[in-house]
């Protein structure tokens, strides 16, 4: 099949910031203007040897920053990922010229708290929803945050997978219509660790509890591992969510046959 070189800029990245052996930031110039809303998700792509791979990536970055920033984990034996952790500053790659998805703050509902839950990096579009509001709301332009308030949830095995917590946190202290909890699900790993442990999904109850969240004013979003997005809605629903009130946002299927490098 040809591949239609209209539908690509030849993006560049700009930086880029290893979290850990297989978590990765990077920033990118998308190589042409590239609108998208803050939620939604760029496609990027590596061409090797005449074969295209390609991948849905959320910007963490606002759409008032000029780069887009991606958070990104290695899967080992994935079709795209190892190589494009090889890619340093100044390596290009494929960026679709449409950002995609639906997965943007509910401002239609008249639901007015927003209950984000994600695991590691499945935070991408809240910090991008956050970036974006905080933004509006420095500047008193605009109706945001308005009387929106957001409650952030975040799940990952250890502390160091956390790569936004200093700056969440920093909103949580500085807005008053943000709150953000990192929570590790292996605290006998994180010795260090005084925060919050157990598993998102686990925490659900008590943080929609302590946070006085109700159904019928509260528009939940799940993004990243499919499990806690499943384990996650049947808590929430059981709660008295009703379907149109959970935003979904599944990085991948669970129990997906494992692929080849070569495949
Ligand atoms: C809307 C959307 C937004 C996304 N945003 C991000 C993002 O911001 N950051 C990010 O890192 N990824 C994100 N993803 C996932 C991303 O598109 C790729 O699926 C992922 O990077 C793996 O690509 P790969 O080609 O290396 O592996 P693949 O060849 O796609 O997958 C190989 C196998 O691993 C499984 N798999 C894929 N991802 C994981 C994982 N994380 N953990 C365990 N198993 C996995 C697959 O189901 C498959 O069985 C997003 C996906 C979607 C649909």
């Amino acid at each position: 099949m040809t591949r239609s070189p209209d539908k690509y800029y030849s993006a560049r990245i700009l930086d880029r910031r290893d979290v850990s052996a297989d978590l990765c930031i990077l920033l990118v110039d998308p190589g042409g203007p590239l609108e998208y809303r803050a939620g939604q998700y760029a496609t990027l792509g590596i061409e090797r040897d005449g074969v295209r791979t390609e991948r849905a990536y959320s910007m963490v970055s606002s759409p008032y920053e000029e780069a887009l920033e991606f958070f990104v984990e290695l899967v080992p034996n994935g079709g795209l990922t190892p190589g494009l952790f090889q890619l340093q500053p100044g390596a290009t790659l494929l960026c679709r010229k449409i950002a995609k998805g639906r997965f943007m703050l509910d401002l239609w509902s008249g639901r007015t708290n927003h209950l984000l839950i994600s695991t590691v990096t499945g935070i991408a579009p809240f910090v991008s929803y956050v970036r974006t509001i905080c933004r509006d709301w420095k500047a008193g332009a605009g109706a945001m945050p308005g009387e929106h308030k957001l409650f952030c949830l975040q799940g990952a095995s250890h502390s160091f997978e956390f790569a936004y917590r200093e700056e969440l946190e920093r909103y949580t202290s500085e807005v008053p219509w943000f709150q953000y909890v990192p929570t590790v699900s292996r605290p006998w790993d994180n010795a260090s660790w005084n925060g919050e442990t157990g598993r998102v999904d686990d925490l659900l109850r008590k943080y929609t509890e302590a946070w006085k969240l109700r159904p019928e004013q509260t528009t939940a979003y799940l993004c990243g591992h499919p499990n806690m997005i499943e384990n996650s809605r049947g808590i929430l629903q059981r709660a008295g969510w009703k379907k149109d009130a959970i935003l979904e946002e599944a990085y991948f299927q669970a129990g997906a046959k494992k692929v080849s490098p070569s495949a």
